[in-house]
């Protein structure tokens, strides 16, 4: 929508002396006056905007139309399953009664002990673990509370001598980042042709040195790991814990469970799979889970159930467990929005989820195969990766002025969808990750296709104005480089 309010700064809008109220002369006595001292009131030349209250309000609605998230259109974001967030969710944890202090001692907080501890129990089921802690608030700070489990465990062997993380090539990049924040070393393991792990490759870096084996399935590339069973004994062989990246459990939801494929640590991000608010639109939360001996070094606090007396509580000094690696129980809120999710699927129907994300993303592969390159053949699982346009449509990695993935991605925001992930996986030059997720309606993904072949058209008959796109945003080519080292965060006046 273009008016004259669209795309504008408040201080564009502003105009000297223009205020956003009326009020009438104070009639009440001089001693009830409000009056500022001299140092606190504003001096004049001071640069704030001066708007009346209908151009304040037309300028944030406009603002906040030029956000876009799930619930404004079509959201193909590979590896983070943007997928619809049900608003019984957000009713659910908003209930006063579960919104409490957390502080709140042990006997008055029992109803919120027990859907912690439920959830912990859910998603340890889901996952195939023993045992669940739910503090962590992101995916990543699950990684790296899940290596710090697995550190912890080695230590307590004995073992101080087990420094290295295998991570293959594919892997997400908060993996590789995760082992160093956590203070160890990354060792890359290469990818064959078809995209899985070489085992070959990872044969000759397994050693007494090795922590842990990181890996996601289906990978970044969509792609089933066949091996796993096969990786996971070699790594156990040579004492290392398998480590499993649950972000996108999506396709595996009650299907097949990453604890009986032998993984030991996993995490799991409920604002991917669990259907919670994800980036700008919300917290998250990166439950962690441990097969049964690991229990006992996930952190502080954790919740626990007596049987015999029927009352939760919170253990909070067990020796053997991590320190606190969040504010007290981590982001409550979300956990019951994950919740929410799982109880409204029921065991009954979770399976369907995965399944349907499987499906919507072969069928967007399939029909756009003619126009994009597919360098891996075959089917997918909730996510596939393209190579960039197909050379007919002008997108030839080696000829200058060629059309680009991010040329793509650009054009696609014309058309009022987000654009999917680009130049990710680093395995290919013109990576287009492409994941619908099962909330999207047959009507949607095939809107999404012909967009898609539009652009492919385009491409090869108007490639200028692909070259140009976007046309239709309120700024076009951002510098990423330059926002992220030198950001502006001051207006000033061209
Ligand atoms: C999203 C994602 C992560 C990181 O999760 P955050 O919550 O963004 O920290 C890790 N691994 C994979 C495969 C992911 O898709």
């Amino acid at each position: 929508m273009n008016n004259t309010y669209y795309g504008k700064l408040i201080f564009e809008l502003s105009r000297p002396g223009r205020v956003g109220y009326s009020l009438p002369a104070n009639k009440f006595d001089e001693k009830y006056a409000l009056a500022l001292s001299e140092p606190l009131r504003r001096q004049s030349g001071t640069l704030l905007p001066e708007a009346d209250e209908l151009t304040v309000a037309r300028h944030y609605t406009n603002m906040s139309n030029n956000n876009f998230g799930v619930d404004t259109g079509f959201y193909p974001l590979g590896s983070c399953t943007m997928k619809y967030n049900p608003k019984l969710n957000e009713e659910l944890c908003q209930l006063p009664e579960l919104n409490i202090h957390p502080q709140t001692p042990d006997y008055a907080a029992q109803g919120n002990l027990a859907i912690y501890h439920y959830t912990q129990q859910m998603l340890a089921e889901v996952a195939g673990m023993s045992e669940c802690t739910l503090n962590p608030y992101a995916g990543a700070h699950g990684e790296l509370t899940g290596l710090m489990v697995i550190r912890r465990y080695h230590e307590k062997r004995g073992d101080a001598a087990r420094v290295k993380v295998l991570v293959p090539d594919s892997a997400h990049g908060t993996n590789p980042a995760s082992a160093a924040v956590c203070g160890l070393q990354v060792v890359q393991v290469k990818s064959l042709e078809d995209g899985t792990v070489d085992v070959e490759d990872l044969k000759t870096k397994l050693g007494p040195d090795v922590a842990a084996m990181m890996m996601t399935n289906p990978n970044t590339l969509g792609i089933f790991e066949r091996r796993i069973p096969e990786i996971a004994a070699l790594v156990h062989e040579c004492g290392g814990l398998m480590y499993y990246d649950g972000a996108n459990l999506n396709p595996m939801l009650g299907v097949c469970r990453p604890g009986d494929m032998g993984f030991d640590v996993l995490h799991i991000n409920l604002h991917k799979t669990f259907s919670t608010p994800h980036g700008g639109g919300g917290p998250g939360s990166g439950p962690v889970g441990v097969r049964a001996g690991l229990e006992d070094c996930l952190p502080n606090p954790r919740v626990v159930y007596d049987a015999e007396s029927g009352d939760y509580s919170l253990l909070t000094d067990s020796e053997e467990a991590l320190g606190s690696i969040s504010a007290f129980l981590g982001n409550y809120g979300v956990i019951v929005r994950g919740l929410a999710y799982l109880l409204s699927l029921g065991k009954e129907n979770i399976a369907m989820a995965g399944k349907l994300a499987v499906l919507n993303a072969n069928y967007i592969k399939e029909q756009l195969k003619a126009y994009y390159k597919l360098p891996i053949e075959g089917l997918c699982k909730h996510e596939f990766v393209f190579d960039g346009l197909r050379e007919e449509f002008g997108g030839d990695h080696h000829e200058d002025g060629h059309v680009s993935t991010l040329d793509v991605a650009k054009r696609l925001l014309d058309y009022g969808f987000h654009a999917p992930t680009i130049y990710f996986p680093l395995l290919f030059h013109e990576a287009l990750m492409i994941e619908p997720t099962e909330t999207e309606s047959k009507d949607t993904l095939d809107e999404f296709i012909e967009v898609m072949k539009k652009i492919a058209v385009e491409a090869r008959d108007e490639r200028e104005m692909v070259l140009s796109a976007p046309h239709s945003t309120p700024v076009r080519r951002l510098d990423d480089v330059k926002a992220v080292k030198e950001p502006k965060f001051t207006y000033k006046a061209l």
